[in-house]
């Protein structure tokens, strides 16, 4: 999120983009037979020992998962990070812009709210792989992890993907969970934020409407919303994150989630 971009009038958008495959989003790490094999940032680690503090249970089976955060450098936890080219969007302003002050305190605050949501660890709600949150989308922008530079100074980390469509498209719950935030953020705009269960989060920023209550238990392809540009957004769309416990990791892990827990399951019975 960039402070006040759309007030700017003279902007220059310079994107380096590497066409990224998913490959080596999710590590199965197994009595070190991982070393040969790199995993990416923003990727996942699953093993059935506990490497972790976080655990999806399948079948009565606990598969203990590792968030790799987007700011790791060359390893994590003694696995590889893939040496992956760096995608850095840089912004160039005249000026500087910054947030008033009683617009800092707020901001602070917002974050303690969010802080506070993501450290709940709630009954599995979620159920199979989770869903693409928009059927009608013009483009879907693969912007996890992209580093941006504002005036040439690091100013943070994507840390979801983007995806564009006209205001007013309808936005779905990507799995089944309680809404735990249904309101407007000075950054995020409308946000809705559902708690799947087992520590992960779905967020969806910058919505036009929302049509959920905080409390709310939505299912899986339900209508939580529509796109906007509310917040901190320079067009219509719908900043989607997921997060496993507070770690930011990249959303298409959970799109086929459920296949890669099975494939997981299948290899590690077969070496035990
Ligand atoms: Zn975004």
């Amino acid at each position: 999120m960039v402070w006040s971009l759309r007030i700017l009038t003279f902007t220059i958008l310079f994107i380096s983009f590497s066409q990224q495959g998913h490959s080596n989003l999710i590590l199965f790490y197994e009595n070190g037979n991982s070393a040969h094999q790199c995993v990416s940032r923003g990727g996942l680690i699953l093993s059935r020992e506990k490497i972790s503090d976080y655990y999806f249970v399948k079948d009565g089976i606990s598969i203990y998962v590792l968030p790799v955060p987007v700011t790791v450098s060359s390893t994590f936890a003694d696995v590889q990070i893939c040496d992956e080219e760096m995608k850095i969007e840089r912004i160039w302003f005249r000026k500087k812009r910054r947030p008033s002050l009683p617009d800092i305190d707020k901001i602070k605050r917002e974050k303690e709210i969010l802080n506070n949501v993501y450290t709940l660890r709630s009954q599995k709600f979620w159920l199979g792989n989770f869903i693409l949150p928009v059927r009608d989308y013009k483009r879907i922008i693969e912007n996890f992890g992209v580093r941006r530079e504002i005036n040439g100074e690091l100013a943070g980390y994507h840390r979801g993907i983007d995806i564009s469509g006209d205001i007013g498209t309808k936005v779905f719950a990507s799995n089944s969970g309680v809404v735990r935030i249904a309101r407007k953020f000075t950054l995020e705009g409308n946000l809705v934020v559902i708690d799947h269960g087992e520590g992960i989060f779905s967020i969806y920023a910058h919505l036009q409407k929302i049509k959920v209550a905080e409390g709310d238990f939505v299912k899986k392809g339900q209508v939580i919303g529509t796109i906007g540009r509310s917040g901190r957004a320079t067009g219509p769309h719908l900043h989607f994150g997921i997060k496993v416990g507070k770690v930011d990791v990249n959303p298409f892990i959970f799109f086929e989630i459920e296949d890669k827990i099975d494939k997981f399951l299948e290899i590690s019975a077969g070496a035990m």
